[in-house]
């Protein structure tokens, strides 16, 4: 059949918060432990989500700081986000908000549909870095901006897959983001 709804979801977040690891742990299922900055990457791949499957384009950026300015085609057309932040970095999260507001902004909207996700969790069962921002407050944050939350780890891949049903999910809700009809 001609049924397969397109789905363009863009993943945003601080450099090196695992971004290309969580698209590439979901489209490949593999876990690579070096680190390539990304210039940016699309990704196809098929979602299964309350029995209609979804051909996702998964967009990966080059990461974000406070000084970004958000790049219209990471907007336009796209109608879901993955907002990413390691739960063992403060800056990271913070970032969360400050792209979250940008998109707004460009947007002209009062919500979008938008998963934040707090990945990394794996790093919490070894000695190294301790956690930097705790479940309650990732919950809270997204609460806050009426968006889905998940903690994930792309290395022990774990709810990897949660997140991009999560954010069909989103995007299914209705709230739709910025689409040109
Ligand atoms: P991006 O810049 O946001 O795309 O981040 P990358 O996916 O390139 O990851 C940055 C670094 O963090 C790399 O060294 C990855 O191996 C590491 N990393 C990514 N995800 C995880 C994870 O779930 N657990 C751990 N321990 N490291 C991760």
């Amino acid at each position: 059949t001609n049924s397969l709804k397109k789905r363009k979801i863009v993943v945003l977040g601080s450099r090196s918060v695992g971004k290309t690891s969580l698209i590439l742990q979901f489209v490949e299922n593999h876990f690579i432990d070096a680190y390539y900055p990304t210039i940016e990457a699309n990704h196809q791949k098929t979602v299964k989500y309350k029995g209609t499957e979804f051909q996702c384009e998964i967009v990966d950026t080059a990461g974000q700081d406070e000084y970004s300015i958000i790049q219209s085609k990471h907007v336009i057309g796209v109608h879901g986000f993955v907002l990413v932040y390691s739960v063992a970095s403060r800056n990271s999260f913070n970032m969360v908000q400050n792209v979250y507001d940008k998109i707004i902004d460009f947007c002209g909207k009062q919500e979008i549909p938008c998963v934040i996700v707090g990945s990394k969790t794996d790093l919490l069962e070894s000695s190294s870095p301790s956690r930097q921002v705790s479940s309650t407050e990732g919950a809270q944050l997204a609460k806050q901006n009426h968006a889905a939350w998940v903690e994930t780890s792309a290395k022990s891949n774990n709810n990897i897959s949660e997140v991009f049903e999560l954010c069909i999910a989103e995007i299914e809700k209705g709230t739709s983001a910025y689409i040109k009809q």
